[in-house]
């Protein structure tokens, strides 16, 4: 068994075909003076072919993933009209006589190199992107080889070193039983595709191997725990074909709550809502059955890409996304960039504690123009659909203010300008900050509504970096601080009277769900894929019962007592007494 990072669940078993590299052999050639020109037509033809093949992929593929995930290609097309990149190749050639070929694979080289020493795992996708564009590039300029695998009529795993997105393009998604590679990371593109299409993906098995997987080997893989076997014994493929079988037979269990109403068994409906960042994820939460959208982390329309994205770009995801819920309440989270989203052309400062530092509300606040830009995007798409906006890291009442008096600007410019937009639209705050939640009685006087966004409330009120593998087990929801702060949080926004849901991951955690039901809430917003097993363990839950369960929780001085008794109330074993459908 080989450990590596599950990037999208499921378990996949089939024979492996090995993707060959999609790396050229470029020999050093150089060229006479009077052979340059030649050799920059070439270059220029080249470029050109490269570009319209990347956007008939990219159109192709957005039907496939979404536009938005398409963008991964925009980049791509942004390398080569690169000032930087396309001089640096332009030097070579004249001032070393080198072929066009030469010099655009010495410039991947260094530039990718120059990348790749950075420990910045979004500096590390731009070389991945610099390598995979420059290679189609090479491609044509070496002659246009066939970078295709051979047709496959059987369905396979794929294994690769890396998959680069072009690389992607070549792949008919419905043979692919899953995919390993040896190097790439959960965030790669190739990761995001997978989760977004559904197959099963681990990677990360550099050094891992004792020996190179070769195509026709039969591989196991399992997207959540991460591991892949390698021409595993009998007991084995029995194991994971039955462990295979199970979740299908669950999934098809789940499949019949689609249209079910999220009730509790003594009758009280809780709104299950989506997290999405993208219009293929509300594709698919509506075909889960989600009931509106409580977060669209807006962030990811601002990534791969070179500069801002536009008004008119924004708006139109923005419209596209209200038109698509039907009336059903879209959350629109304005840009939470820092922390760990980084935005390359946003000039974010080098901080030591960036977590702590210049993010979200924060650079919206400071960079007027930015905020304004989305602002007038998110008021002119509410006049299409149900639409609330939500600030993110609000940390007091005046930050509050001061984005809603931009907002206002917008509203007047707006209006002044005859664009229709909803003039009741409500405005929340996102509790995600432990000031926030210790003066939520002070911000529910002032908001439409909360919601909490337990991921980084429990990393702040722990002092927990959430991204830390050192202190991972010290990032503990269950910790009763952090039962207590939400209590507080929950009960100021019940006595102002304005409506909180939750929206981190510990909404979508069925174990966690006495606790919400116990607390009042009304809403929950997560992520796609585990709306369904929640409203499992809803249809199984009672408020009654919650509250004696979050009543004895309340008495444990520990996380560990907590998460004990929540798993024996749903396990159904005894102490509660048997949950019932
Ligand atoms: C959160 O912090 O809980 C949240 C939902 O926001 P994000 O995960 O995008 O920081
Ligand atoms: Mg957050």
């Amino acid at each position: 068994m080989i450990k590596g990072i599950g990037a999208s669940v499921g378990i996949a078993i089939g024979k492996a075909i090995v993707l060959p590299n999609w790396e050229w052999n470029v020999p050093d050639k150089l060229v006479d003076v009077a052979d340059l020109a030649y050799e920059f037509e070439k270059l220029y033809e080249g470029i050109q072919i490269s570009k319209v093949e990347l956007e008939t992929i990219k159109e192709d593929i957005s039907e496939l993933i979404g536009e938005e995930e398409s963008n991964i290609f925009n980049a791509h097309l942004a390398i080569l009209e690169d000032p930087v990149f396309m001089n640096e190749v332009q030097a070579i050639m004249q001032r070393q006589y080198k072929a066009a070929e030469v010099a655009v694979k010495e410039t991947i080289d260094k530039f990718v190199g120059m990348f790749d020493l950075l420990d910045d795992e979004y500096m590390k996708e731009r070389a991945a992107d610099i390598r995979d564009v420059g290679n189609r590039l090479l491609k044509h300029l070496l002659g246009g080889f066939q970078d295709t695998l051979p047709d496959q009529d059987d369905p396979y795993v794929l294994v690769a070193k890396e998959l680069t997105p072009s690389q992607w393009t070549h792949l008919d998604p419905s043979k692919i039983l899953g995919i390993v590679t040896i190097m790439g990371g959960m965030n790669s593109h190739a990761a995001i595709m997978a989760r977004a299409i559904g197959i099963p993906f681990v990677l990360g098995l550099d050094g891992k191997l004792k020996r190179p997987i070769q195509t026709g080997d039969l591989i196991i893989l399992d997207g959540e725990e991460g591991t892949v076997f390698v021409n595993p014994d009998e007991e084995t493929i029995a194991h994971y074909r039955e462990r295979k079988e199970i979740i299908q037979k669950h999934m098809e269990r789940l499949e019949q709550l689609i249209d079910v109403q999220a009730i509790t068994q003594d009758g009280k409906p809780i709104e299950l809502k989506a997290n999405i960042s993208s219009v293929k994820e509300l594709e698919q939460a509506l075909k889960t059955g989600a009931r509106g959208v409580g977060l669209f982390r807006t962030e990811f329309l601002y990534m791969d890409r070179n500069s801002l994205p536009p008004e008119e770009e924004q708006f139109e995801v923005y419209r596209q996304v209200a038109e698509m819920l039907h009336g059903e309440p879209l959350v629109i989270r304005t840009l939470d960039a820092g922390g760990d989203k980084n935005i390359h052309y946003i000039d974010l400062p080098q901080e030591v504690n960036p977590f702590l530092g210049y993010r979200a509300i924060r650079i919206s606040l400071d960079r007027q123009e930015l905020f304004k830009t989305q602002l007038r995007a998110i008021l002119r798409a509410s006049h299409y659909g149900h639409v609330k906006i939500m600030y993110p890291f609000i940390s007091s009442v005046k930050e509050f203010k001061d984005a809603n008096q931009l907002l206002e600007e917008v509203k007047k410019e707006l209006r002044e300008e005859g664009q229709p937009f909803d003039e009741q639209i409500e405005v929340g705050i996102m509790i995600e900050v432990p000031a926030a939640a210790l003066t939520a009685d002070l911000l529910a006087k002032e908001a439409d509504f909360f919601s909490i966004g337990t991921n980084d409330l429990v990393q702040y009120l722990l002092a927990v970096d959430r991204m830390n593998e050192h202190i991972a087990h010290l990032y503990d929801p269950y910790h009763p601080a952090v039962l207590r702060l939400l209590r507080q949080t929950i009960e100021a926004a019940q006595q102002q009277g304005i409506p909180v849901s939750v929206c981190g991951e510990m909404a979508g955690d069925p174990k966690v769900l006495p606790i919400w039901l116990a607390l009042g809430i009304e809403e929950l917003s997560m992520s796609v894929k585990t709306l369904l097993p929640l409203k499992e363990r809803l249809l199984q839950s009672s408020i009654e019962q919650s509250g004696r369960v979050f009543e004895q929780i309340m008495q444990c001085t520990d996380s560990d007592q907590i998460r004990n008794i929540l798993d024996q109330c749903y396990n159904g074993k005894e102490r509660y007494g048997p949950i019932t459908n």
